[in-house]
């Protein structure tokens, strides 16, 4: 079946909708109120983030926009050391879209909000003109445990810089798939609750965390520089890549740092508890190529020891990177 603006009159069709598709997903005591509101139980200190979702094509090799959008959110929450509690998902639907889309793209976010541990409480569904396309805003609320402080003004010089595993994997999906390029290369879209509750479990000293996404870990390390004053030494050689992603940026002609993920993270860690934070994370669901990558330093700025021996200064994604990659 075809969307029509019928669906989003707020009328019979658009609660026809619904109970087809969104409620047939997703069902749970607070969701099933159909309040104009959710009311859940609180917490003293609360992480809170929203993210919109508009990656074109919807379906790719590893993963969906349903997908996308519970992991983007829930790992901005984990970024800050919060347990990943509630979402909200709002579809803007394009008359046309298909519904058979709708509902793989549903159960697909309920079956992520299961792994990820979050209880999806509200939503809603508006259709407009278009050409066929959907798009999801969802936004998140986390716990955020007495004594927990990570952000990216804590790095501190000496700190160990840890990422998560392969580099780029996203961003080369949703390229190939856009080039109609067919290879092996899937997403690693992924929520991250295992590494990083682990690390905060086992008390390890993280001082900061950031998801590698647009912009990929060029940017990212840029961001915490100028956010901490601290600068960052990493070395080409450690950058953990997939040998079918490092071809795929050589016929390109793409820079490995500036390429998105979105199930990867970089942990700067102190020096002390680097190679514990390491086996954390690598015994961890979607950690397995965890590497320490290098230090931060009292410089400023993110320079690269290269693989042939130079040094290069690596910046912030500068003008458009690839767009509509989440
Ligand atoms: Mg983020």
């Amino acid at each position: 079946m075809k969307i029509t603006m019928a669906h989003g009159s707020g009328g019979k069709s658009t609660s026809e909708l619904i109970d087809n598709i969104f409620k047939k997903a997703n069902s749970n005591p607070v969701l099933d109120m159909m309040e104009d509101s959710a009311v859940v139980d609180g917490f003293k200190t609360i992480a809170i983030t929203t993210d919109s979702f508009v990656v074109t094509p919807m379906f790719f090799n590893g993963g969906d926009i349903g997908r996308l959008s519970v992991c983007g959110t829930v790992n901005d929450l984990l970024m800050r050391g919060a347990v990943p509690k509630y979402i909200t998902s709002a579809y803007i639907i394009e008359e046309g879209a298909d519904t058979d889309d709708l509902e793989k793209i549903a159960e697909s976010m309920s079956q992520t909000a299961k792994e990820a541990g979050v209880t999806l409480v509200c939503g809603d569904t508006k259709v407009i003109e278009g050409k066929c396309g959907i798009y999801i805003n969802t936004t998140g609320v986390g716990f955020v445990e007495n004594g927990i402080d990570i952000k990216s003004a804590n790095c501190k010089a000496g700190d160990k810089v840890i990422v998560s595993g392969n580099l780029g994997d996203h961003h080369a999906t949703i390229l190939s798939s856009r080039m109609g390029i067919s290879n092996s290369i899937k997403s690693d879209n992924a929520p991250l609750n295992e590494m990083v509750l682990g690390l905060i479990k086992n008390n390890i000293g993280v001082h900061a965390m950031r998801d590698i996404t647009r912009g990929g870990l060029g940017t990212v390390l840029n961001e915490l520089s100028s956010a901490s004053g601290y600068g960052f030494l990493i070395n080409e050689e450690d950058l953990p890549v997939s040998e079918a992603v490092k071809g795929f940026c050589e016929i390109l002609g793409l820079n490995i740092m500036h390429m998105g993920n979105e199930g990867k993270m970089v942990a700067i860690v102190d020096s002390e508890d680097a190679n514990k934070a390491l086996q954390i994370i690598k015994s961890s669901k979607y950690g397995e190529n965890a590497r320490i990558i290098g230090t931060v330093t009292d410089d400023n700025g993110v320079i690269m020891n290269t693989k042939i021996g130079g040094k290069r200064i690596i910046t912030e994604l500068f003008g458009e990177g690839l767009p509509r990659i989440c």
